[in-house]
């Protein structure tokens, strides 16, 4: 078994943020590894551009060896199978085993999928990236009705994205389209989907799968053979089975300075965690990073830890697949093409500033 002071599990965006600052400033002494399933780590964010046609794939991914190297970081590309919280060991995909005297996870969320009886209908994730890219592909070679389970900024902009390259799309949201954003944006938003002739069903949650029909409950809602699932996040099924305190969805608890509530030596942030007033989204990710960077230095060095606190806003832009975003903060909305060019000047400096040299 290989020994760690620091194991850095997933490269999500609170990892980077954390590997960025160890690479310009100092880094904590210690022997410390990164285990991601990639060799790059993608930016959500530009997703639906790199599906609309707007930005290429090496526009929209993080390369983790220069940054690793710049961070001085063993980079371990292998995928976290299950996680033994006391005993502090990593059991990896290949059958390596690590441990780390302190663990540090940002894995992110899996999709939730209704349950499926028969094979008419081929449903294909958002996450992982790689694997939905490869499908959806093949899926824009040859074009069929397909609808899309999810109301969230994923799906709006996902549909918004595919509409052109697909005949007939549906859009699936269990609440109202948008919930959690403000009025003007669901309208605006609405107003797109339309004009893209997206059928839009909100408050119609869909609860299985039956042979090539959606339902929701026991009524039949969409008949085809293409779903995408891009529905809020679940937390991965390992997490719950690792000894780590997690809340009724499988979600680590964690306290304000990002340990686990149940096993201090273990610091989980972003979507793969839970803390009151913290949303699961990227710009949450990001934010957390800062105060990780600070955190996990800070028990390497015995020096006091900082406390996150959840900022109350976040500015909202959604891309519209034509090159504008549609925006939204507090109870203000916009849209149009400049807030297309705020969104790709704020998403290309993220990677700019991840893609390190040298
Ligand atoms: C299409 C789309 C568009 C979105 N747009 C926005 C947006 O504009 N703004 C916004 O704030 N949010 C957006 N989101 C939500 C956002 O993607 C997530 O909330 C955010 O990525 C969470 O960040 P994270 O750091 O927790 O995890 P992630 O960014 O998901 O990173 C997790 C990393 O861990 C890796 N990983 C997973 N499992 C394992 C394992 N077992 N072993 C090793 N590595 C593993 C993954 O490969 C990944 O690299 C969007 C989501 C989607 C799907």
């Amino acid at each position: 078994m290989t020994q760690y002071d620091l194991i850095l599990l997933g490269a999500g965006h609170a990892h980077l943020g954390v590997l960025r600052r160890w690479a310009m400033f100092e880094r904590p002494q210690g022997r410390i590894a990164l285990v991601s399933v990639g060799h790059h780590a993608w930016y959500s964010g530009m997703l639906p551009g790199l599906i609309s046609g707007q930005h290429a794939a090496d526009d929209c991914r993080v390369e983790l060896a220069p940054l690793c190297r710049g961070a001085k970081v063993e980079l371990i590309v292998d995928q976290v199978a299950a996680l033994q919280a006391d005993t502090r060991q990593v059991q990896l995909a290949s059958g390596a085993c690590l441990q780390g005297k302190w663990l540090s996870l940002n894995v992110g969320g899996a999709l939730s999928q209704p349950t499926q009886s028969g094979t008419a209908i081929e449903c294909l994730a958002v996450k992982p990236f790689e694997s939905f890219l490869q499908g959806w592909q093949r899926w824009k070679d040859d074009p069929a009705p397909t609808a899309i389970i999810g109301g969230g900024a994923a799906g709006v902009e996902l549909a918004l994205a595919m509409a052109r390259h697909v005949p007939h799309l549906a859009l699936f949201c269990s609440g109202r389209l948008l919930s959690g954003h403000n009025a003007g944006l669901h309208l605006r938003a609405l107003g797109h989907l339309r004009q893209r002739r997206v059928n839009v069903r909100e408050y119609c949650p869909i609860s299985h799968i039956e042979n090539d029909q959606l339902f929701s409950e026991q009524q039949a809602v969409w008949q085809g053979a293409r779903v995408l699932l891009a529905s809020g996040a679940a937390a991965l099924p390992w997490l719950a089975q690792s000894g780590l305190e997690c809340d009724a969805r499988g979600f680590v608890n964690i306290a304000p300075t990002l340990q686990s509530f149940s096993h201090p030596h273990v610091f989980a942030v972003g979507d793969c965690s839970a803390l009151p007033g913290a949303m699961r989204s990227g710009v949450y990710a990001v934010r957390q990073g800062q105060v990780l960077a600070n955190n996990l230095a800070a028990v390497l060095h015995g020096t006091p830890l900082r406390r996150y606190r959840p900022q109350r806003q976040s500015l909202a832009l959604l891309a519209t697949g034509d090159g504008g975003a549609l925006l939204g903060w507090r109870n203000w909305s916009a849209g149009g093409q400049i807030f297309g060019r705020l969104k790709d000047y704020l998403d290309y400096g993220f990677i700019r500033r991840h893609q390190w040299q040298g």
